[in-house]
């Protein structure tokens, strides 16, 4: 079955989305949207992707895009919306286009989780999201914080969790926003990204500080973990070496910052310089009795790409999540290195 994806919101996000689904040999991408006339939306063309207008028709047409329809000719082509809108757009068009036309939805993490019937990061709760008319992918930092602590729940059992978020400013194509020159503590405890990594990971507890400094290349997350049984620093790292879509990286091999994590993920070809594994520093997992010390870097800008295939594989019945991780990251070249 070749499952029809529309895509909406042709933003950060919204574009790797695109391009992933057009490299799975079970989707076909039947268009994007276009909000208003800019460089994405000609690469969008070039690549032959499929331009439907939500705003601004005249604008494109102006500059010789002419869009086959607006998000009503879309929808009713697709089995699946992917929704990459700005943060509460995905609710408003929820309720707008995808309740009335009963069409299945994949929302991003700037949504409630309310806007959905399940919260998703694939390797951790698959089956929740399975079948499910409205799922949401969580926001790039939970997607880091569940990748990692999920393992370590199965294996060692965790009796807390606290977790610092070092945030990136603003993404790097970003030249509105900052700040150029503060620390800035969030200043709302818990922070918003423990409450959400508990829309996953329901019995974990977690409690999370954040913090946005400027930089625009990745997010820094500092962990605390109490487990429940002991564990070596060699048991851990050998263990996230084997989860999926974690990758251990090394001072040794001169990766000592998030700068270089980038500058290795354009180095290994991938599609736009992307790091869509969580990347954990070997000689920065600690352990004290059954405290658990790590340090990881997330790349926000694509982490959450490979969650959006697997919840349009879940949303429309596929039912082997192992195996939809596996395809998905086969496809996008993820872990091949
Ligand atoms: P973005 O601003 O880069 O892209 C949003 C796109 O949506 C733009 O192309 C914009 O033109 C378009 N758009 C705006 N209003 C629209 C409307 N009414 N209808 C259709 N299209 C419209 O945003 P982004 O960073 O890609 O974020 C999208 C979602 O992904 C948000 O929920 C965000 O919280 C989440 N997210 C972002 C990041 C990140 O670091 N950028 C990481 C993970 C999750």
């Amino acid at each position: 079955m070749v499952v029809k994806v529309g895509l909406i919101g042709y933003g950060t996000i919204g574009k790797r989305v695109a391009d992933a689904v057009a490299l799975q040999k079970d989707m076909q991408l039947v268009g994007v949207t276009g909000h208003s006339y800019d460089y994405k939306i000609e690469v969008a063309k070039k690549k032959g992707f499929r331009i439907f207008a939500t705003d601004g028709m005249e604008d494109f047409i102006k500059n010789n895009i002419q869009p086959e329809g607006d998000i009503n000719n879309l929808i009713e082509e697709v089995d699946v919306i992917v929704d990459c809108t700005p943060k509460k757009i995905g609710k408003e068009n929820k309720d707008k286009y995808y309740l009335p036309k009963k069409i299945k939805a994949i929302f991003q993490g700037g949504e409630k989780p309310d806007v959905a019937d399940a919260s998703f990061v694939a390797q951790c709760n698959y089956n929740e999201a399975l079948n499910k008319n409205y799922v949401r992918v969580v926001s790039c930092n939970t997607t880091g914080l569940c990748r990692t602590l999920y393992p370590i729940n199965q294996r060692y059992g965790i009796d807390s969790v606290h977790a610092t978020m070092v945030r990136r400013a603003v993404d790097p194509w970003d030249i509105y926003h900052g700040p150029v020159n503060a620390i800035v503590p969030v200043l709302e405890l818990p922070s918003h990204h423990g409450p959400d990594a508990q829309t996953v990971l329901h019995d974990v507890n977690i409690f999370t500080t954040a913090m946005s400094v400027p930089t625009t290349l990745m997010h820094m997350h500092s962990l605390i973990v109490d487990m429940k049984k002991k564990a070596t620093v060699e048991e851990i790292l050998d263990m996230f070496r084997k989860t999926t879509r974690i990758r251990v990286v090394r001072n040794a091999e001169g990766v000592r910052s998030t700068a270089e994590v980038m500058e290795f993920a354009k180095d290994i070809s991938r599609l736009r310089g992307d790091m869509p594994e969580i990347c954990i520093w070997e000689e920065g997992v600690g352990v004290k009795d059954k405290k658990l010390f790590y340090l990881q870097a997330i790349h926000q800008e694509s982490d959450v790409v490979p969650e959006n295939i697997d919840a349009i594989r879940a949303v429309t019945g596929f039912k082997d999540g192992k195996k939809s991780i596996e395809i998905t990251n086969k496809a996008m070249g993820i872990n091949n290195f």
